[in-house]
């Protein structure tokens, strides 16, 4: 083939595998902790392997990953967490970090007090504001700008090549948190990211049955070694049982991202006529603060998750999500169950989320039993 085969079809057979001593096509789960090295002549090549450092299934799915993305290499991690900590750990004192203030409350509270324990300071800034981000950056120590493709839980769309274009002329890198947007939809290294985050808890296993994480870098260098040792030392590589489920979700990835997404876009439109919901948050509708971005970084969908707000308040909030059946009430996304969560009860004290707002992971039942029961649920609250 003349062109690069599309991730679909990369996806679907692990990119060809073939199991190098059996012939098989899936890969073999390899449990064991060291390894024997293969010496020319019978020799034994003193290096072998040692767990900590990797397996052959994390090594399947890194070189997946690092090959959808066109990214140099990729890392994998026991969880999502477990990559931002070791990008985290790269950072030395009196350093400067910028994050997304709209994004993902998680990190929002981790990455502050890691910064407060080792001396680096943080800024907070909206990166979907070109001109706060350029306000903000200070050169020489802004060591990282870091964003999310899109936000959690408004789903705003940042300009990933902008931002790489300021990060980059302050001497900072680009780590875009691409999780929601995934590798099928969006590829933030060809618009200019340097690091890439995925928490592959979510759509990459697709499962809901493991944490992972994993990180791409458009460059090996020496922050990307670091990252490696950090990882070694800590001993937060991807175990390989694990890794073997990993591989078995991803075959699937661009499946269950175009169904999802695709049901994401009906809803959206959906709820948006409906007079009890206030305002719908979804890249894919026209009157999305950054739909053409959305349209320009995104191919093949808008990402399967959304959010709305209820004209009748938080009460009707939480009276909608306890009478809906086919969603579940839990919190994470990108399995195959649809879930519906109040988001500022999950995020606790100190949650930017409006408290009239539901947010929903969309699955892969069909669209009309989740549009039923939505508007079930609207009428029964
Ligand atoms: C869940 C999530 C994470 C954290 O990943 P884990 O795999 O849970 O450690 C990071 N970023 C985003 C956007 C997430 O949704």
């Amino acid at each position: 083939m003349a062109r690069p085969p599309h991730p679909a079809t990369r996806l679907a057979g692990l990119g060809h595998y073939t199991d190098p001593a059996s012939g098989s096509l899936v890969p073999p789960i390899q449990p064991g902790v060291t390894g024997l090295g293969h010496g020319p002549a019978g020799l034994p090549d003193m290096a072998g392997f040692y767990a900590r450092s990797g397996n052959a299934a994390a090594g399947l799915a890194e070189e997946l990953l690092a090959g959808l993305e066109g990214a140099a290499a990729c890392a994998c991690f026991g969880a999502g967490a477990a990559a931002a900590q070791a990008v985290l750990a790269g950072l030395r004192p009196g350093a400067h970090l910028l994050l997304e203030a709209a994004g993902y409350y998680e990190f929002r509270a981790v990455i502050a007090r890691f910064c407060a324990r080792w001396g680096v300071a943080v800024s907070l800034v909206e990166m979907t504001d070109l001109a706060a981000v350029a306000a903000a950056l200070r050169p020489g120590a802004t060591r990282l700008v870091w964003a999310e493709l899109p936000t959690n839980p408004l789903w705003r769309v940042p300009d990933i090549a902008g931002l790489a274009g300021l990060a980059q002329g302050a001497g900072a890198k680009l780590l875009v948190d691409a999780t929601v947007a995934t590798p099928v939809l969006a590829r933030p290294i060809a618009l200019g990211a340097d690091w890439v985050l995925h928490s592959a808890t979510k759509y990459l296993n697709g499962h809901g049955d493991l944490t992972a994480g994993a990180l791409s870098c458009a460059q090996v260098d020496a922050d990307w070694e670091e990252l490696l040792r950090h990882r070694t030392a800590a001993g937060t590589v991807l175990p390989p049982f694990e890794a073997w489920l990993l591989l078995r979700g991803m075959r699937t990835l661009a499946l269950r991202v175009e169904t999802a997404s695709r049901t994401a876009l009906r809803l959206a439109e959906w709820l948006e006529a409906q007079p009890a919901v206030s305002a719908v948050h979804y890249p894919g509708l026209p009157g999305h603060p950054q739909h053409a971005l959305a349209r320009a970084q995104l191919q093949g969908g808008f990402g399967a998750m959304l959010s709305f707000q209820l004209a009748g308040g938080r009460a009707a909030a939480l009276r909608v999500a306890a009478a809906t059946a086919v969603f579940r009430r839990a919190t994470s996304l990108g399995s195959t169950e649809s879930l519906v969560e109040h988001r500022r009860s999950t995020e606790g004290a100190g949650s930017l989320c409006p408290d009239d707002l539901l947010r929903l992971s969309i699955g892969i039942e069909h669209a009309e039993d989740l549009q039923d029961d939505l508007a079930a649920a609207l009428a029964a609250a």
